[in-house]
């Protein structure tokens, strides 16, 4: 029998995303809109809809559904911003942060992960996405500054050309810490200065 996607896709929303205390309406409508299904290898499909990361081609993750729209609040996007993402993956989270914000330039390291993501958005009718191949710790000199930056891959420390690249009221969510321990920190560019704060304990794919 085929699989109930929407049935599957209602249920999360409520049980992992509002039943969690996500509150965005923005992000709670993007989710409702964007097929995760799509996003995920055809043997993990009918897991798609779980509170659980997954994995997707050359070793990296899918996030739980839960994170991404997590982060995504963060940012508290209206849908007028200029986004950064780092590490387009699936391209899950960039489909979400585009029906957030204004305009998302995503940057992917592993070419075919970059073209797959980008042939599916693509195809699901996306046209504020721009996708560029390279070291996301660079950011994106060209198109700076951002109102906002997510990272979707942790490190040690968050890279000075992405706190640089942010525009003055801007905010930068990224996983911060080791390979064993990481916390999701939130930077706020205020009058120059960067106030961060801590929004707990994650665990993501290196940044590298
Ligand atoms: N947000 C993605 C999941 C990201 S997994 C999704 O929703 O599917 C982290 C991604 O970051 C991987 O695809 C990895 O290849 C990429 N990555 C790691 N280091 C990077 C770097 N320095 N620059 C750009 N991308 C990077």
């Amino acid at each position: 029998m085929a699989i109930d996607y929407e049935k599957k896709r209602a249920h999360m929303i409520q049980h992992d995303i509002i039943g969690r205390g996500i509150e965005d309406h923005r992000v709670i409508e993007a989710f409702a809109q964007i097929p995760r299904h799509y996003f995920v290898d055809e043997a993990a499909r009918h897991l798609a809809y779980e509170d659980t990361p997954l994995r997707i081609r050359y070793d990296q993750t899918i996030s739980q559904p839960f994170i991404v729209a997590y982060m995504t609040e963060a940012l508290a996007l209206t849908g007028t911003e200029k986004v950064l993402e780092i590490g387009t993956g699936s391209g899950y989270q960039t489909a979400i942060l585009a029906r957030c914000a204004g305009e998302v330039y995503t940057i992917e390291r592993i070419e075919a992960l970059l073209d797959e993501a980008k042939e599916l958005l693509t195809s699901l009718g996306f046209e504020n996405i721009h996708y560029h191949l390279g070291d996301g710790k660079m950011g994106l000199e060209a198109s700076a500054p951002f109102d906002a930056v997510l990272v979707t891959a942790s490190a040690d420390d968050i890279p000075d050309a992405l706190l640089e690249q942010l525009k003055d009221g801007g905010r930068l969510v990224m996983p911060v810490g080791d390979d064993a321990a990481q916390e999701l920190v939130r930077v706020k560019r205020t009058d120059g200065a960067y106030i961060q704060e801590h929004l707990g304990g994650v665990r993501f794919v290196r940044l590298l």
